[in-house]
C-alpha cells in the first residue's frame, strides 16, 4: 500500500525569518489515498518538489494570494500539466487570484478543472473530498480547508486572525494542521493566531493530533517545543512542531 504523508517543505512566512534564512518558506505536499495534492506552494517549493518527487500532481489548492503561499503557483501548473501539454488536474484559489492576475492569463486553460473558492463549499481533487472554511480574516481572501481521508478528517487552519466562528469550520478535524506565528500576540491589534487561539480550537475540537507550523520571530524565540510539551500534558494530545522538510506520516 503505498505510503501516505504529507511535506512540509518550509515551515515560516515571516519576513524576518525567511529573509535571514532562519526558517524556509514553502509549502505542503500531500499525498494520502492515492491522490497528490500541493497546497500554498510558496517561495522555493517548486525546486524542493521536483528534488524530491517525480509524481504527476492531481490538483493544486492556494488558501490566499500572498507570495509566501503562492509564488510558485504558475510553475506549478506548468508541471502538472507538462506545460500545458496535457489537460490535466484540479485547481482550487480564491477568486482574487484570477483578479488579481496571481494566477497567469495564460495558464488558465491548462488544469482541467479551475474551481474559485466559495466559503463552506465541497470540492474534491482525485479521491479526497474538500471542504472550504468560512472566509478567514487576514486582509485578502483567504480560506482553510478540510481534507476527507481515509485517515481521518485533515484541518488546515491557515492565515487568520481568531474569531469563534473559525471553530464550526473545523469541527469536524482529527488532525489539524495550524498556521501560528505567535505564541502571544498584541490582543488589541491581532494579525495572525497565537498559542490561546490554539487552546480554544484543541478545546472545542478535541483533534487526535496538532501540528503547528508557519511561525514568526515571536514564537521561535518563546521555544516551541516548550510550548508544545506544556500543550501535550495539558490537553493529553499529541502536538507536534513542523519542521523544514518534515515529513508526516499519516
Ligand atoms: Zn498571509
Amino acid at each position: 500500500m503505498a505510503r501516505d504523508f504529507i511535506h512540509f517543505f518550509g515551515t515560516t512566512g515571516n519576513k524576518d525569518i525567511f529573509f535571514k534564512n532562519i526558517r524556509q518558506a514553502g509549502g505542503l505536499f500531500l499525498n494520502i489515498d492515492d491522490t497528490k495534492i500541493i497546497i500554498d506552494p510558496g517561495v522555493n517549493t517548486f525546486y524542493k518538489y521536483i528534488h524530491a518527487y517525480k509524481d504527476e500532481l492531481d490538483g493544486i489548492v492556494l488558501s490566499h494570494i500572498h507570495i509566501d503561499h503562492s509564488n510558485d503557483l504558475n510553475i506549478f501548473i506548468e508541471l502538472m500539466t507538462n506545460g500545458g501539454e496535457v489537460n490535466r488536474g484540479t485547481l482550487l484559489v480564491p477568486n482574487q487570484a484570477i483578479e488579481e492576475r496571481i494566477l497567469q492569463p495564460y495558464v488558465k486553460s491548462f488544469p482541467k478543472e479551475i474551481n474559485t473558492i466559495n466559503p463552506n463549499t465541497q470540492y474534491k481533487i482525485k479521491n479526497i473530498p474538500i471542504i472550504s472554511s468560512i472566509e478567514h480574516k487576514h486582509g485578502v481572501e483567504n480560506y482553510g480547508f478540510i481534507f476527507k481521508t481515509s485517515k481521518g478528517n485533515i484541518g488546515l487552519v491557515t492565515d487568520t486572525v481568531y474569531f469563534p466562528e473559525l471553530l464550526e469550520s473545523y469541527k469536524d478535524s482529527d488532525i489539524l494542521i495550524m498556521n501560528v506565528p505567535y505564541y502571544i500576540q498584541d490582543k488589541l491589534k491581532p494579525k495572525h493566531l497565537d498559542i490561546s487561539n490554539v487552546e480554544e480550537f484543541i478545546k472545542k475540537i478535541k483533534p487526535r493530533k496538532v501540528i503547528l507550523t508557519h511561525f514568526n520571530s515571536n514564537i521561535i524565540n518563546s521555544n516551541p517545543i516548550k510550548i508544545a510539551d506544556e500543550l501535550r500534558r495539558k490537553y493529553d494530545i499529541e502536538i507536534i512542531v513542523a519542521e523544514d522538510d518534515m515529513i508526516l506520516e499519516i
